[in-house]
């Protein structure tokens, strides 16, 4: 499966952290890149490149400025569009049937998220109702996407960084290539 993830309302300086992490998550637990729209920011996409380029694999920091048209043209490629909001479904009720489409954009919000991106989405998944973060949202629902392949031993080879780890029961066990 592959998974973009599409990051709405990027706040300067509010959001530089979050949508950092957002983008973390997102490289760590098996998406292939994030596109994200409101402020852009330069230092955002740098520091995307630079965990790349440490950690290895391809995965990449890009802007729009107009998220909704990015939401139709990944439509006709062919993507199916869950939008994560504590407002949605309940992701586990939905999980098995977002997991049978070959390519998912997952969008999650920063500020209020327009009513258009409801619209748009085959899939509002809520992560519980109650509100919390994007960045756990995505995390947990990229888990159920990854049936949590993500988690387990070896997953982090196909990254073939110049920095790996090895898991240590206590220590820390770093590979430089
Ligand atoms: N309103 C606050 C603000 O202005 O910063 C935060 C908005 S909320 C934390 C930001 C995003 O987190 C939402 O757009 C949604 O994508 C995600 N989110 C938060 N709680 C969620 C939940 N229970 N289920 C799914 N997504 C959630």
């Amino acid at each position: 499966m592959k998974i973009t993830i599409l990051r709405l309302g990027h706040r300067l300086p509010r959001d530089e952290r979050i949508t950092t992490h957002v983008g973390l998550v997102a490289r760590a637990f098996g998406a292939e890149e994030i596109i994200y729209a409101g402020q852009h920011d330069s230092s955002f996409e740098e520091s995307v490149k630079r965990i790349s380029g440490s950690w290895g694999g391809a995965f990449a920091a890009k802007y729009t400025e107009k998220p909704a048209n990015l939401v139709r043209e990944f439509k006709k490629k062919g993507y199916s569009v869950a939008h994560l909001t504590m407002y949605g479904i309940p992701l586990p009720e939905k999980a098995d049937e977002m997991r049978k489409a070959e390519k998912l954009l997952v969008i999650v919000g920063a500020e209020q998220v327009p009513s258009e991106f409801y619209e748009l989405a085959d899939f509002n998944i809520s992560v519980t109702s109650q509100p919390h973060s994007e960045v756990a949202a995505l995390a947990i629902t990229l888990d159920r996407l990854m049936e949590g392949k993500e988690l387990e031993r070896g997953f982090s080879e196909k990254f073939e960084g110049k920095i790996s780890l090895e898991p240590n029961e206590r220590g820390k066990s770093v590979r430089k290539r």
